[in-house]
């Protein structure tokens, strides 16, 4: 983009509350895209040139699968070299997890992809989706000195806040503040001014634009509490079709010394299937060693999910299986930094 003109901007509408209406039964249900920009005439003040695509069938993003994910992938591939910025309309449900899916699937990515949305429809009064979609395209429409793209990764814009889009999950059903990026600092705040925390921004990648789209998904998310039946343990990880398994742990990545349930982990990772450690806290790090009650994981092969979310964890893992060759490599590309999803300084 040369440094005069006008950014040229696509908005993805894939459903989600932003655009629900309420249906006969007094249930929210996704609305077309017309409903949208006829409450929003100021969306034609900003200075961009703005172009929409509406998905065929809008989904509450509790409906949002793989197949979506790859849906919204090919219509931002088919459009990269067409546009600066793509701005994805995406309900709070599962958002997290397709901007985490996303930052995986693209790679070289040189412009902004903002995902964004509301807790309250488009439609009503006190609705947060305006400032959010606004705000949303003109982050989208920043450039550099050089007039190109200032942003260059899979974000997601929420209450005056754009977070790392692998880095941030929804906290909260109730406020308008619906995400948090707990363990990275926002990459941009939304005052009287749009302040970008520069140093936080991904540099230009040097690789050319690409997207996968082979993605496993026989993965065991195993969120551990007190009195699990570790026969039932046992039994989810007898399933034959297991890919990997994410453990969601305690603290510092702690969990039960079981011997049955550990020796049931440690034939799993024997017979090449891999576990992750993440944290069922909202901030901090795994750290396996740190407590005796975490040392076994590290000593039978347990891979440290540091500091991840456990929407960039599960989607790091989709996307890892399908180009595992050893257990060893992809234990190196699984703690490896490849999107800005993992503080690689922790890893333990
Ligand atoms: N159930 C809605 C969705 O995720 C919630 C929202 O958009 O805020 O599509």
């Amino acid at each position: 983009m040369s440094k005069n003109k006008k950014p040229r901007i696509l908005l993805v509408y894939t459903g989600g509350t932003i655009g629900m209406v309420k249906g006969a039964d007094g249930a929210l249900q996704p609305f077309d895209f017309e409903n949208i920009i006829s409450h929003i005439p100021e969306i034609n003040m900003i200075d961009c040139h703005l172009s929409s695509y509406s998905f065929p069938v809008l989904l509450d993003s509790s409906n949002i699968n793989p197949s979506s994910w790859i849906e919204i992938a090919r219509v931002i591939e088919d459009n990269y070299y067409s546009y600066d910025g793509f701005v994805v309309l995406h309900g709070t449900d599962t958002m997290a997890y397709t901007t985490s899916a996303l930052s995986f699937m693209f790679s070289g990515l040189e412009k902004p992809v903002i995902f964004t949305g509301s807790q309250l429809p488009i439609g009503h009064l006190r609705t947060d989706a305006k400032e959010n979609l606004i705000t949303a395209i003109e982050l989208s429409s920043l450039t550099d000195d050089e007039g190109m793209p200032l942003i260059r990764e899979v974000c997601l814009y929420f209450q005056h806040e754009l977070y790392r889009g692998n880095r941030s999950t929804k906290i909260n059903a109730e406020q308008f503040n619906a995400f948090a990026s707990p363990n990275c600092p926002p990459l941009a705040h939304s005052g009287v001014h749009l302040s970008v925390n520069h140093q936080l921004l991904r540099k230009p990648s040097m690789s050319e634009f690409g997207v996968t789209t082979v993605l496993s998904t026989h993965i065991l998310l195993l969120h551990i509490y007190p009195g699990m039946s570790i026969e039932m343990v046992k039994h989810l990880l007898s399933y034959e079709k297991l890919e990997g398994v994410i453990l969601l742990t305690y603290g510092a990545g702690n969990a039960p010394t079981d011997e049955v349930f550990l020796s049931a982990l440690e034939e799993k990772i024997a017979s090449g299937i891999p576990v992750v450690n993440v944290t069922q806290c909202l901030k901090g790090s795994v750290s396996q060693g740190e407590y005796a009650v975490s040392q076994t994981l590290k000593e039978i092969g347990v891979i440290s999910g540091v500091d991840m979310t456990k929407e960039a964890a599960i989607t790091k893992m989709m996307y890892l299986l399908p180009r595992k060759r050893t257990m060893e490599e992809f234990r190196k590309l699984y703690v490896k930094d490849l999107r800005g999803e993992i503080n690689t300084i922790k890893v333990k």
